[in-house]
């Protein structure tokens, strides 16, 4: 959704992003819920519980970085977020550009893919969304 009244791009950036984090912390607090009111094994609780703050904390610490002009340099390491279980059916999304031809005329080269993984969950059900972007490069 867009609003009109959205201010110059930088900061529409910056907004969308927050909007995304909120959304992902709004999701991780759903997922924190569901371990509380649905049965999971031990196993499976305590690995949620290990997703849910590392994410919060990475999330938490994404939003602070947007923070215009912080007051100090950040000493505390950023969270590393955790890897999603392996057991989570994934879906794959990949990300290619429209076209492989480069701006000065050269068939752009595809030299790898960075991926990136999101939780998603309803109810009963965990999900992760894989989303793979393929990094292409001028030969020139
Ligand atoms: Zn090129």
């Amino acid at each position: 959704m867009r609003k009109p009244d959205a201010g110059p791009g930088s900061l529409c950036d910056h907004k969308s992003v927050n909007e995304k984090l909120a959304h992902e912390i709004a999701l991780l607090k759903r997922v924190q819920f569901a371990k509380r009111s649905e049965q999971f094994s031990p196993d499976q609780a305590s690995l949620l519980d290990d997703l849910i703050d590392t994410d919060i904390a990475a999330i938490e610490a994404e939003l602070e970085a947007l923070q215009p002009a912080p007051v100090e340099a950040k000493v505390r390491q950023q969270p590393k977020r955790a890897p999603l279980p392996p057991q989570f059916p994934r879906t794959l999304i990949h990300h290619e550009p429209d076209s492989s031809h480069c701006q000065c005329g050269c068939a752009l080269k595809r030299i790898g893919e960075d991926a990136s993984e999101k939780l998603d969950y309803t109810p009963g059900v965990f999900t992760v969304e894989r989303h793979i972007r393929g990094k292409w490069a001028c030969e020139q």
